[in-house]
């Protein structure tokens, strides 16, 4: 595997109304999307860092993975996953070589993401406990 950068950063956040303004000021640039991923059930918002970005995540459900990563982190945010951009090899050839390698998967297959891109995790067990995402960008093949 040989991901070109980091694609974003994942932060949750319990609002983002009040995190985005936040991140305005911390990153000197403005939010450009927020979206609903009813899939993960969270919303969603993306701001550039350089070549990064990084996604605010708000959850819409006490069910949501997002909203039980903050109740286990004593009820507050914090970063919750690092991606990365594997859009060169694929997402899911990238998917099966972490298979290979002994990496325990969370996704088989990828799975449509914010943006638009194909994502799949890896577990966090295989991980030195960093959930990690593989994404593609279909647009930029
Ligand atoms: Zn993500």
């Amino acid at each position: 595997m040989k991901p070109s950068h980091i694609e974003h950063l994942g932060i949750a956040v319990k609002s983002l109304e009040q995190a985005i303004p936040f991140f305005e000021t911390l990153l000197g640039t403005k939010c450009y999307s927020i979206e609903e991923v009813a899939d993960q059930k969270v919303r969603t918002a993306f701001l550039m860092c350089g070549q990064t970005k990084i996604e605010l995540l708000e959850p819409t459900s006490e069910e949501s993975t997002i909203a039980k990563f903050m109740e286990k982190n004593g009820g507050r945010g914090g970063v919750h996953h690092v991606a990365f951009d594997v859009t060169e090899q694929g997402a899911q050839a990238a998917l099966d070589e972490a298979a290979g390698l002994g990496i325990q998967l969370i996704d088989k297959a990828p799975r449509r993401g914010a943006e638009g891109l194909n994502i799949g995790f890896l577990h966090p067990k295989s991980t030195f406990g960093v959930l990690t995402e593989l994404c593609e960008n279909p647009n930029k093949k």
